[in-house]
């Protein structure tokens, strides 16, 4: 199973954020919604997890 990454300075941010998530597909929606959460100020909501999910891309 291919590995799928987002990369959180691909994305404006107040912070200038350079976290690069990697992973299954699943394992990534996990960390990017509680890293998004945590550091962005977004809330973990199914909605949130669909935007995230068309934002992955091949690793
Ligand atoms: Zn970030």
């Amino acid at each position: 199973m291919g590995r799928k990454f987002i990369d959180c300075s691909e994305y404006p941010s107040d912070n200038n954020c350079s976290v690069k998530i990697s992973g299954t597909e699943d394992e990534v929606l996990d960390v990017a919604a509680a890293h998004a959460a945590a550091t962005h100020g977004h809330e973990d909501t199914p909605e949130f997890r669909e935007q995230l999910r068309g934002m992955l891309k091949d690793e």
